[in-house]
């Protein structure tokens, strides 16, 4: 807003005594816009300018060598106004009054002498409206465009040049036309119509509005550079806004879409696109377009010696004012471009930490001077872009090194979730940091136990295999972090918090030092009170085998030894039942190493099935009869409750005496003599099953013993020292074989002094 003036001031700016002034306020012609508080005049320079203007005017005294100077005055007044718009509608306005014009214009040319801007005055709006687009120049105002200079008329329908006015324009006679030049070219024109009391413009009139189209000239140039300076400020606050659009985007293909798009606007251009470069093959390649011809049927194009690369080579924008006639590119690819139905382009490179990444592209259908303004502002798109583009790049890498690294860690938690070790991460300060279910099982026989945040030993407690505690340093932990390397098979006695005892098998190796922290301990701890049972049954059948062979053995060399002293007839007396006893013992040598034999056969998968139909109803009396032998005693404690309408089953008959007369056997050998033993056979799971269950009212096997019968060489610790019942440990794991390779279950019910209950089922449709 330019400031107010005085009244002393406003009068030198036009070039009148203050006096003068002073009596044109008192007259109303001229009008204060404030008063100071001492109540002196202020006037704005509009209003100046304006009483100039029609002092101009209605003194028809005043000589024109005054009106020259006051003129000038009042134009340089205007010269302050910067809206170039307001300017020249005010020139055209002044020109009216100075030459007492009814209507005026100012056009103000582009180059190729197509009306930019047409400013009118003495129209009333609906004239204006009625008016319709700006004119064409064609007629009387063309031979202005063409010829730059003045034209006088009269009357203008009836000049030679005249092709008439267009509907609904006013009526107009007499004509005066300026044509503005600005170093030579004609950058606008001046038009004054219907001179006001004279039938046509004078020659004082021509020279006037000549000096003022000098003046008008200055204005249209200070008017384009205005618009020059306000574009582009206007233009690098654009790319301000897009830089903080682009900064927000995080990954590439939307930062190249925003930025095509945003280029295109930017600079008003009809196409843009981006291509990015291999650096392999040098060749670029368009990934994002906009407003771009499609180009049917042809492929993306790829070139090594278009203008990106020279764009990227220079490593500065590059423009090209008309592809079809720039020597610098190939014919071939001169008409790519023209299928892409573009002519003038800039093109600037992406780049970022000193990384050619590709190029971007901005051309219009019709040939565009580029200004270097317009260069530099694409310049600095371009590498904007190239940064905000290699940052989104870098995040991405870097997001997806990370997700891979979580995918890992949540694979690895996976395996750990259901490794049936305990694995234990134990800090050096021996807080646990990670601990799997089977860790909260072993050293708390649950799952769901918390361990992880705790400290070691939260109620536990390590001791060698002799029972003596160990010490703290020889703990694995920190035999690991003392750097004696991994602790590998280490077997120890884990006292756990609910009080009892097991053994366990402890690897543990140190994980190294990390940015993370200063290194921990993985511990993988195996509870091995199974294997150890299993070496004990090892030893126990070891016993049991020297035994049971051993005992035979000794009795038969007895015997033999006395038959042979009788031989040489030393009067030994061999007693009757020798040879029955001899073959007893045979017997059970050869027992114990069929089913030593057979059981491997069986693990091996080397004894075959010979299915065939099976009733119970035959297989039952025939394990009785073999079991009994002949003793009655036995014969009447044996009961069978059987129906008489079972279907058969598909089985190995003598496979199934077997399992059948073991369990028999087992019947009489843990049971009291005259007790009674019950063998039942039905249908079971809704007759899809046949189950068969031998019951005696024997001493019974505790509860913790139940399944581990069925295993090798087991045998109850209660049996052994109480009744002193020979055997080997593997009539159950025999049973359970065969059973298990007919596709059926073994199971025992028991109570202990009560009796069991051997029970095993069948499929009564089998595939075997
Ligand atoms: P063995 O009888 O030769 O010892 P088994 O495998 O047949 O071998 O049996 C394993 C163990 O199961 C026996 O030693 C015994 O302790 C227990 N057992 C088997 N059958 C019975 C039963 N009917 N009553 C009580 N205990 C039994």
């Amino acid at each position: 807003m330019p400031p107010f003036l005085s009244l002393r001031e406003a009068a030198a700016a036009i070039g009148v005594h203050h006096t003068t002034l002073g009596r044109a306020v008192k007259r109303g012609q001229l009008s204060p816009a404030a008063r100071t508080p001492g109540g002196y005049p202020r006037f704005t320079q509009e209003a100046v300018q304006v009483y100039a203007a029609g002092m101009l005017e209605t003194s028809q005294s005043v000589p024109v060598g005054d009106k020259r100077r006051r003129l000038r005055e009042t134009v340089l007044l205007l010269a302050s106004e910067l809206r170039p718009e307001v300017v020249l509608q005010r020139l055209a306005e002044l020109a009216r009054r100075l030459v007492r014009a009814r209507y005026g214009a100012l056009a103000v040319m582009e180059q190729d002498g197509t009306i930019r801007e047409f400013y009118t005055v003495g129209l009333t709006r609906a004239q204006r409206t009625a008016l319709g687009p700006l004119p064409q120049g064609r007629g009387l105002l063309g031979e202005l465009f063409k010829k730059s200079h003045t034209v006088r008329v009269a009357d203008i329908a009836g000049h030679a040049s005249s092709v008439g006015f267009p509907p609904n324009h006013p009526p107009m006679r007499s004509l005066l036309g300026v044509p503005i030049l600005s170093q030579g070219r004609n950058v606008g024109n001046l038009y004054l119509t219907d001179k006001i009391g004279a039938a046509e413009f004078s020659a004082h009139d021509q020279e006037l509005m000549e000096e003022l189209a000098e003046y008008a000239a200055v204005a249209i140039r200070n008017a384009s550079l205005y618009q020059q300076t306000q574009q582009r400020s206007e233009r690098w606050t654009a790319l301000q806004a897009i830089a903080n659009r682009i900064t927000l985007a995080m990954d590439p293909q939307t930062i190249l879409r925003q930025v095509v798009l945003d280029g295109r606007n930017l600079l008003g251009v009809d196409s843009a696109f981006i291509s990015l470069l291999n650096p392999a093959t040098g060749r670029l390649r368009t990934v994002t377009s906009s407003g771009l011809r499609r180009q049917r049927g042809l492929p993306p194009l790829t070139v090594t010696a278009g203008a990106g690369n020279i764009a990227i080579w220079g490593r500065t924008p590059l423009v090209i004012d008309d592809y079809a006639t720039d020597n610098r590119f190939l014919p071939a690819y001169k008409e790519r471009i023209a299928s892409m139905g573009l002519v003038s382009l800039i093109v600037a490179p992406l780049e970022a930490r000193g990384q050619a990444l590709g190029a971007l592209y901005l051309g219009t259908r019709r040939r565009r001077r580029f200004q270097p303004e317009e260069a530099e502002l694409v310049g600095q798109l371009a590498s904007l872009a190239a940064v905000v583009l290699d940052n989104a790049r870098q995040y991405e890498a870097e997001r997806s090194a990370h997700y891979r690294a979580e995918r890992a860690e949540a694979r690895l938690q996976t395996i750990l979730q259901h490794e049936p070790e305990a694995v234990v991460v134990v800090t050096p300060d021996r807080r646990v940091i990670s601990a799997n279910p089977a860790a909260g099982r072993l050293f708390f026989g649950r799952d769901g136990v918390k361990l992880i945040g705790r400290r070691y030993p939260f109620g536990a407690r390590f001791h060698k295999p002799d029972g003596t505690p160990l010490p703290d340093e020889e703990w694995p932990v920190a035999l690991c972090l003392a750097d004696r390397g991994p602790c590998l098979g280490l077997e120890l006695l884990l006292d756990r918090p609910k009080g009892d005892r097991t053994p366990v098998l402890v690897n543990a190796v140190r994980i190294p030092p990390s940015e993370a922290g200063d290194g921990a301990v993985v511990a993988v701890l195996q509870d091995i009170s199974h294997l150890k049972q299993v070496e004990q049954l090892k030893n126990d059948f070891m016993a049991m085998i020297s035994h049971d062979l051993k005992s035979p053995l000794t009795t038969i060399k007895g015997m033999a030894s006395s038959i042979q002293l009788d031989s040489k007839g030393e009067n030994v007396v061999v007693p009757l039942e020798w040879p029955k006893v001899i073959e007893a013992e045979v017997d059970r040598l050869t027992d114990l190493v069929d089913n030593l034999l057979d059981m491997s056969r069986i693990e091996s998968g080397a004894m075959p099935l010979d299915l065939e139909e099976c009733y119970v109803a035959d297989l039952i009396p025939d394990c009785v009869w073999r079991v009994v032998q002949g003793d009655e005693a036995v014969a009447a404690r044996i009961r069978v409750e059987t129906p008489d309408d079972l279907p058969p089953v598909m089985a190995d008959y003598l496979q199934l005496q077997r399992v059948l007369c073991n369990l028999l056997n087992n019947a009489i050998k843990y049971s009291a003599v005259g007790t009674p033993i019950t063998l039942r056979a039905g249908l079971a799971a809704g007759g899809s099953r046949m189950g068969v269950e031998v019951q005696d009212a024997g001493m019974g096997i505790p509860a913790v013993e139940q399944q581990m019968v069925f295993e090798k060489f087991y045998r109850s610790q209660a049996h052994q020292t109480r009744g002193g019942k020979s055997g080997s440990g593997l009539g159950l794991a025999i049973c359970r074989a065969i059973i298990g390779a007919h596709g059926g279950t073994i199971s025992v019910t028991s109570q202990v002094n009560s009796g069991s209950t051997f029970r095993f089922e069948l499929p009564l449709q089998t595939n075997h």
